[in-house]
């Protein structure tokens, strides 16, 4: 099943160890060599699974010398496992300088998929997912932050954060401040581990809740920042997506993406893509 010169990005659990595929276990226990973001959590988890795997550090600080050193030996013919810490390989972790170089220059990349917390937490928070936007990490530093969280103002999408424990609270005052107190967000705090809590509500509640319980503010975080209900106006920005869509597709089919886009009924698009083929 293991190829020679394959790159196989594999996912690994976000906390508990059983969350991680078959396949994920064939193929670290087949592979040459393990490439892990800390060889030492990664040992971790070969051990509980009694894999007895090579390992060599690729992490942030080695990426660009360690992917050359590792495409030589993929080009000599072994295959290769990336891991990170934990979950999705190149979701805000390591991976991407190697990944490019390897598909630049014709070599497999294969995705082994599994955990990732930004998908575990928006499955479990009871918004709407068929449309999200993945923010990564939100700025540090508060200005930097509201920028960023002003965007989310119009969005009719659900927008999704990590964060760590030492700025969850500052980032949900931030979210108060630039969406105001009733603004709809879950918090998804250690899934898969012990004290897993996903909590969601006002964002004004959200922090009362969380003030009041110490515990609450350790651990891992996913942000969740629900979006607005669409005014059901046909504004602007949806008049100038259809016009450039219907440059270049149907307007039943271009109508459906603004319609989808914006949150709003697909024949009141259509009616209005209408009245531009008149003119
Ligand atoms: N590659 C990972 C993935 O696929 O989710 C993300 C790595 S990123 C460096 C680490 C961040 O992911 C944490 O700071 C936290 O925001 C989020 N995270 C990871 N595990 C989590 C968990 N069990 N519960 C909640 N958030 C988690």
């Amino acid at each position: 099943m293991i190829q020679a010169s394959h790159l196989y990005i594999v996912a690994t659990p976000i906390g508990n160890l059983k969350d991680i595929s078959a396949r994920a276990l064939d193929v670290l226990a087949g592979v040459d060599l393990v490439a892990a973001e800390d060889t030492r959590v990664a040992k971790r988890l070969l051990s509980e699974y009694e894999i007895e795997a090579q390992c060599i550090a690729y992490h942030d600080h080695n990426e660009s010398t360690q992917s050359d050193n590792l495409i030589t030996k993929l080009q000599a013919g072994q295959s290769i496992a990336l891991v990170s810490d934990a979950g999705t390989p190149l979701i805000n972790d390591p991976g991407y300088t190697i990944v490019k170089k390897c598909r630049e220059l014709g070599i497999k990349v294969v995705p082994i998929p599994g955990s990732c917390a930004l998908i575990a937490a928006l499955s479990a928070a009871g918004v709407a997912t068929d449309q999200f936007y993945y923010g990564g990490f939100l700025p540090a530093k508060t200005k930097a932050r509201c920028d960023v969280l002003s965007l989310l103002a119009e969005r009719s999408y659900s927008s999704v954060f990590y964060e760590s424990p030492h700025r969850i609270l500052a980032s949900l005052a931030d979210v108060q401040k630039t969406l105001g107190d009733k603004r709809q967000i879950v918090i998804a705090r250690e899934i898969t581990k012990t004290f897993e809590t996903i909590k969601g509500g006002a964002v004004a509640d959200v922090i009362d809740w969380m003030q009041a319980d110490h515990n609450q503010q350790k651990g891992e975080f996913v942000l969740i920042v629900e979006g607005v209900a669409s005014s059901g106006q046909l504004d602007d920005r949806a008049k100038q997506l259809l016009e450039s869509l219907i440059e270049h597709l149907p307007l039943k089919v271009a109508s459906g993406i603004v319609a989808q886009t914006f949150d709003l009924k697909k024949k009141q698009v259509y009616e209005y893509g209408i009245t531009l083929s008149d003119k």
